[in-house]
């Protein structure tokens, strides 16, 4: 019988298991399907306090896992397949592992979104990516699509101009969301080229196994185009990883978890932290101060009940 578990270990994971630790919970970290989160999916770091020079978002990653450990949090690998939270203790499945405990942090994150297209699924791993920094390197000297107008598109498209020859950029709309500064680097980097009001119809070609071009039509006009290339990344948001919750924890039509009164969900003894319930700020350093908070109000919740 556990005191806390934690689901995920990104920043939020990582930053309730440091307090969690040292408040003498010996917590443990279910690291799940996409370890570390998606700072494990980022290069340079410039926004995270304490780092003038930026950091590398893997090597922020370990230091906090490093962190953790030191004052006892334990870690095991694996992804939760079912969770009762019914009455307590609660009780995680892991496969064939069942673990129980008094009270449970929900920091699985939120993970990239798909245009939803069967040619996509196919192709994914094979020229589809949803990780420029994880793939851009195979695109060395070669053409790519980033489809998306936000921060993560804009990002995604600056970081594959160290290796692309041209960087397309589809959107749907003709202004992006991005944020202002990102903006002004992509309109800066003569790699990238704008597609405006344009909507991925398909990507090509499933039946050689590998990307050759991208169907687009022009949300205005109707128009359809083909604009051939290598690759195409896809950087359109994320959704929460919230399926294994649904009927248990109340979130909102996106699948967010909602919390009240800080960290707490609608199960006394659930707390969550970071993406999983935020889509608003979805920053590493808001994602560290909600895993802080998760981990006081649990903290607490149990000492009331002593
Ligand atoms: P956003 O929701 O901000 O942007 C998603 C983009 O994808 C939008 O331009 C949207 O179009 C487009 N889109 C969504 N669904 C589809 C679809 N089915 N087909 C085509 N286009 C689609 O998500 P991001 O992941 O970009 O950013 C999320 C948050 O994270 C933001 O707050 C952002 O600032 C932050 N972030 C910050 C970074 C940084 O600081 N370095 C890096 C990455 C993210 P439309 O505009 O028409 O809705």
């Amino acid at each position: 019988m556990r005191d806390i578990v934690i689901i995920g270990s990104g920043c939020a994971g990582l930053t309730a298991a440091i307090y969690a630790a040292r408040a003498n919970l010996k917590p443990l970290v279910i690291r799940g399907h996409e370890p570390g989160g998606q700072l494990t999916l980022t290069t340079l770091v410039e926004n995270f306090p304490g780092f003038p020079e930026g950091v590398q978002g893997p090597e922020l990653i370990e230091l906090m896992k490093k962190q953790a450990e030191n004052f006892g949090a334990e870690f095991i690998e694996g992804d939760v397949t079912s969770v009762d939270l019914s009455h307590r203790p609660f009780t995680l499945r892991l496969g064939e592992t069942i673990i129980e405990t008094r009270s449970l942090i929900v920091a699985s994150g939120a993970s990239a979104k798909l245009l939803g297209l069967e040619s996509e699924r196919k192709l994914l791993g094979h020229g589809v990516s949803t990780c420029a920094t994880c793939d851009g390197y195979f695109f060395r000297g070669k053409e790519v699509a980033v489809v998306g107008g936000g921060d993560t598109a804009a990002e995604d498209a600056l970081f594959l101009t160290r290796y692309a020859t041209a960087v397309n950029l589809v959107h749907r709309r003709n202004q992006l969301r991005a944020s202002k500064i990102m903006q002004d680097r992509l309109r800066r980097n003569e790699k990238i080229k704008f597609i405006w009001n344009s909507v991925v119809l398909d990507i090509l070609d499933p039946a050689q196994g590998a990307v050759t071009g991208i169907k687009l039509q022009n949300a205005k006009t109707g128009e359809e185009t083909f604009k051939p290339c290598d690759g195409v990344f896809i950087g359109i948001g994320h959704s929460p990883n919230t399926s294994l919750f649904r009927g248990q924890l109340e979130m909102d039509e996106q699948g967010y978890l909602i919390t009240r009164n800080g960290s707490r969900t609608n199960v006394p003894g659930v707390f969550a932290a970071g993406d999983v319930q935020d889509h608003i700020y979805r920053q590493a350093i808001t994602a560290a101060g909600s895993g802080c908070m998760a981990a006081m109000d649990a903290e607490r919740f149990l000492e009331a009940e002593h």
